[in-house]
């Protein structure tokens, strides 16, 4: 059999009997939306996120403009994200008509390099077109950004600070998650996500209940909550009342069911993501250029095992023919194409960005691969002559 990229059918043979039945009581309750279970899941996402609050939605890049609309973040601002990332950290930023703001990255993390970051704060200032309010700092491939030295720079400049963890939700610094430095974590629950669901799904952590109030009626189209109401009458119910213009972003009841079972066993299948990758490191370390490198004091979830080669795609043409799957994450950074070449970029270039996207290459990385298949993913890699 070939080697799976990412073998959820293992996960299933595990936990698929119990999955089975949660998603059949919840086809049975009839409560197909904001059923108990989302109830039940935002709980246990906040306790695992050590967080105040949680607020599922229905994807992960709502997750990302629910604050910014909550804050109010629009034209003339500026968000400061980086180019190497999935388009919907960058994509949610003119959905409210602000401008997303280019910021390179460290050349062993993959993460905002916050040097990049103060001269592209410094930048905007400078030029004065544009006022900064929010940065979106990415949790690549699953391991923290570094949230200390981002934090001191936006509590310097004013800045909101999101932590777009899609990838990273789990990961950690110090034991302590990113919200423990932002003012709200996001994260996704699209299948292939180290925690996924069996569609589409969203969640935010957060500890500030005033935005979390916000974030709750902005993702069921605005609706009246507890703040609105106080010190007010109506004269009539007011559950249809729109407040504010909101949006549907609701997680399904049968996405929650499958989600706490998943949770459950999540911390083991992030420690087996760990010995995975540090396997991985040993095997690979002469036959590459990098390694993945985390940031010291960080665990990461290992969305991606991501290596660098020289020639990575005569490596990939190797892998596939032996039954290996990779893939590049990412090929062409946002900055570089069509829909935000418009877009500033701190210095008018992205020099480790554009180097990253040439050599990155991602390999086989889940819980249940085995030290078998590993071995010949290893060995297939070193026999590579390039
Ligand atoms: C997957 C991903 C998202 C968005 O998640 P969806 O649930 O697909 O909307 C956002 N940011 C990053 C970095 C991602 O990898």
């Amino acid at each position: 059999m070939p080697v799976a990229f990412i073998d959820l059918a293992a996960q299933r043979a595990r936990i698929g009997a119990r999955l089975t039945e949660s998603m059949l009581k919840v086809v049975e309750s009839g409560a197909y939306i904001q059923g108990p279970a989302v109830r039940e899941l935002e709980a246990k996402l906040a306790e695992f996120g050590q967080a105040k609050l949680a607020l599922t939605c229905a994807n992960g890049t709502d997750a990302l403009v629910l604050p910014l609309k909550a804050w109010g973040i629009g034209p003339g601002d500026a968000v400061f994200c980086p180019s190497f990332t999935f388009a919907s950290t960058a994509e949610v930023v003119p959905w409210t008509g602000a401008s997303p703001v280019f910021v390179d990255i460290d050349p062993v993390t993959y993460n905002i390099d916050p040097a990049s970051l103060e001269a592209a704060i410094l930048e905007v200032k400078a030029r004065g077109e544009l006022t900064p309010r929010v940065v979106i700092a990415v949790d690549l491939f699953g391991q923290p950004a570094d949230y200390p030295k981002i934090k001191a720079l936006c509590d310097r400049h004013n800045l909101k600070l999101i932590a777009d963890s899609a990838q990273g939700f789990g990961c950690t610094l110090n034991g302590l998650h990113p919200l423990h430095w932002a003012d709200i974590a996001t994260t996704s629950f699209y299948p292939a996500k180290p925690l996924g669901c069996y569609g589409d799904g969203g969640a935010v952590v957060v500890d500030d209940a005033g935005l979390a109030e916000r974030i709750d009626s902005l993702r069921v189209h605005g609706k009246v909550v507890a703040s609105d109401l106080a010190g007010r009458t109506f004269d009539h119910d007011p559950k249809y009342l729109s407040m504010r213009i909101g949006l549907n972003s609701r997680l399904d009841t049968l996405q929650a069911a499958v989600l706490l079972e998943k949770l459950a066993i999540f911390e083991d299948e992030i420690a087996a993501r760990n010995r995975v990758a540090a396997r991985y490191n040993e095997g690979l370390a002469p036959h590459v250029l990098r390694t993945p490198q985390v940031i010291a004091g960080g665990v990461s979830t290992w969305a991606q095992y991501t290596i660098e080669h020289a020639d990575r795609d005569g490596l990939a043409q190797h892998l596939k023919a032996q039954g290996v799957p990779t893939a590049v994450y990412y090929p062409a950074p946002l900055h570089r194409q069509p829909a935000f070449d418009i877009y500033p970029a701190v210095g008018g270039a992205l020099a480790v960005t554009d180097a990253a996207a040439m050599t990155v290459i991602s390999l086989p990385m889940h819980p249940y691969l085995t030290e078998a298949d590993q071995d010949l993913i290893i060995a297939a890699v070193a026999a590579y002559q390039g």
